[in-house]
């Protein structure tokens, strides 16, 4: 085309699309999903900015917030249309081709080493999916502060953008046409088609239409002559009721005279249901329905279930709906981006209209691991994003969604057979259903543990209920998770401290002098050996009454030892001789005690100092 200018990808965007066509992945499918969420995303940017300003949607057709799907055979063409935002020029040459996403190289990497594509839509590139089955692919749009663009590509490399002066005018929105590959004939199936939109997109929230074919039997007269005697007939006939009857008769008289033939005729057919899951009882929605809908919103099409889910209603001065859901799987990045993003995940509606994203007020950092919605009806809904972000309601409404995510989260443990503490289940109890929770506590915890434990350094408010979450190993817990409450339950009579070592491993820690004579008096300690146990703990002081104690600090008791002032009269001379060889400015002080059984001595460290671990730890982030 005379007027195209052509622009090449970036490197990383040109090898994820080599990798995307080189791919013998199965499951070429994905790609429709991902044009329709990109779609859906553009109809709530739209209907977002619409609320300020309602000349932005236009008028006629162009106010009609849907998605389309149409089919040519013969062309082989796939196209999907959308009365969304659009994209000016600009957008184009950087949102398709030329500005990788943070997303890019890690999903790269991930391809490489045996990647599941299914996951594309997580790593924000879905788009590039296309080229699974196509070989050419043309993305039409119009934004309302530009002109109408086309921007095409065979995926070699580079694309070309043009201003568009020979297809029909979109009036605003974007259109996607695929070129299908031979192999990817089946795209050009209707039934195909409505199979995956009702799999994968049911639940998006604007209408998706297919223009569809439907074969109506029509009767036709069998010659001319015939037909016009038909037209005569219905112009003679009359208001008269004897007639009229006369001239029925005679209808069934020509049928035999008249010949059926199929025709094919093409309609706009709805393919979802576009009732937002939110607004349902929770007891009308099935479980397989809250997959379904999590796998849409989180774009997770993983093999994995939600872990849980929450679905509640708030009443009272802020009102709103909501659906938390704990991910099968934490995110590629989740940790990465902690200090440096606010991320939510959690998507706000105000009375069922989008409004972002990426709002950080819902939920605290340590909680952005969740996926979900709020509907709010109190939030007012013609004001900008940073007057919402002001807004006082906020407030509760973040109260009450940790409120509800930790009790989520308290359920999986509840409900998982290998947590419960105490009673023991008899045969009987264990029903399929228990088997299916199975271990679900300990599949959190390894995804999701460190979120728990920043939880707990950063959220005062909730840190008990958060501690009671909290698992790991100790001396008597045998190679699996424990939690607080388990240790307490384990408690010796007497007992007053929770004994806890910090260290690099369960293996080093298990030879440590410290725990030669607790272990041997049989007291549990544990074990906490994840760097941000070190922090955890300075902010953990006691649960349930009971103090922490690092055995490797100063302050351990163990209960009085009778002979304890004999001794330290009689090794005076020792631990003074000691104290002047190491000198004052190494050590406070060199004391007789009761901690070792077998190792002749130790270092302890101050109660308020580091413990040696720290030390370890700070130094290798200083170096
Ligand atoms: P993501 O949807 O996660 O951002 P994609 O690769 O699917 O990643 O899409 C890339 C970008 O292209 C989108 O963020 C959006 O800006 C733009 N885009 C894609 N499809 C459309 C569309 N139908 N309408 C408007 N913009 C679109
Ligand atoms: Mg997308």
């Amino acid at each position: 085309r005379s007027n195209a200018e052509k622009f090449e990808f970036q490197a990383e965007v040109s090898r994820l699309m080599d990798i995307i066509i080189n791919s013998l992945y199965s499951n070429k499918d994905i790609f429709l999903r991902e044009l329709i969420s990109n779609a859906s995303d553009a109809l709530d940017k739209i209907r977002f900015l619409s609320l300020t300003d309602k000349e932005i949607l236009g008028e006629g057709d162009n106010t009609k917030l849907e998605i389309q799907i149409k089919l040519d055979k013969e062309k082989k063409i796939l196209s999907i249309r959308d009365r969304g935002i659009g994209m000016t020029k600009e957008d184009l040459i950087k949102n398709l081709g030329t500005i990788a996403k943070s997303g890019t190289s890690a999903f790269v990497e991930k391809m490489q080493s045996s990647g599941d594509l299914n996951l594309i839509g997580q790593f924000g590139v879905g788009f590039y999916s296309v080229y699974l089955v196509s070989d050419y692919v043309e993305v039409i749009s119009k934004h309302n502060d530009d002109k109408q663009y086309v921007w095409e590509s065979k995926a070699d490399g580079s694309f070309a953008i043009s201003e568009d002066t020979w297809n029909e005018p979109l009036g605003r929105g974007t259109e996607i046409r695929l070129h299908l590959r031979d192999e990817a004939k089946e795209y050009l199936e209707e039934d195909k088609l409505k199979d995956l939109v009702k799999k994968y997109s049911e639940f998006i929230n604007f209408p998706i239409y297919l223009w569809a074919s439907k074969e109506v039997e029509i009767e036709v007269p069998k010659d001319e002559d015939e037909a016009s005697e038909e037209e005569e007939t219905s112009e003679t006939s009359t208001s008269d009721d004897e007639e009229k009857e006369e001239t029925d008769e005679e209808d069934t008289e020509k049928k035999t005279e008249t010949k059926k033939v199929k025709e094919t005729t093409y309609e706009w057919e709805l393919l979802n249901n576009v009732k937002a899951i939110w607004l349902r009882s929770p007891k009308e929605v099935t479980d397989e329905e809250y997959t379904k809908f999590y796998q849409s919103l989180a774009k997770d099409f993983g093999e994995d279930k939600p872990l849980a889910w929450s679905h509640f209603t708030a009443e009272g001065d802020v009102e709103f709906k909501a659906v938390l859901f704990v991910p099968p799987k934490a995110p590629h990045d989740l940790y990465e981006s902690y200090y440096n993003s606010n991320k939510s995940n959690l998507k706000l509606y105000v009375r069922r209209v989008f409004i972002s994203d990426e709002f950080d007020e819902l939920l605290p950092k340590y909680l952005s691991f969740l996926k979900g919605l709020v509907d709010s009806d109190t939030l007012p809904l013609n004001v900008s994003r940073e007057m919402l972000q002001q807004h006082s309601s906020l407030k509760t409404i973040k109260k009450k969604l940790i409120r509800k995510a930790l009790d989520m989260i308290r359920r999986i443990a509840d409900e998982d057979p290998d947590e419960s503490t105490g009673k023991e289940k008899t045969d009987a109890d264990k029903t399929g259903d228990d088997d299916e929770k199975r271990g679900q506590y300990t599949k959190f915890w390894n995804e999701f543990g460190k979120s728990i434990k920043l939880g707990i350094i950063e959220d005062a408010t909730n840190r008990n209920r958060l501690a009671k979450l909290l698992r790991f190993e100790s001396t008597k817990s045998d190679g699996k998770l424990t939690s607080l409450d388990q240790y307490i339950s384990r408690m010796k009579a007497g007992q007053k401290d929770i004994f806890y070592i910090t260290g690099t491993s369960k293996e080093q820690l298990e030879k440590s002098p410290f725990l030669e004579r607790l272990t041997k008096k049989n007291y549990e300690v544990i074990f906490f050996t994840d760097p941000v146990d070190e922090y955890l703990m300075q902010y953990l002081m006691d649960y349930e009454d009971k103090k922490f104690q690092n055995v490797s600090k100063e302050g351990l008791t163990l209960g009085k030892d009778a002979k304890s002032k004999d001794l330290k009269e009689s090794f005076k001379d020792l631990t003074k001789w000691w104290k002047d060889v190491l000198s004052a400015d190494n050590i406070d002080s060199v004391k007789i005690s009761n901690r070792l059984a077998n190792s002749p001595c130790v270092v302890v460290t101050s109660k308020y100092g580091w413990s040696a671990n720290m030390e370890r730890i700070m130094q290798s982030q200083t170096l």
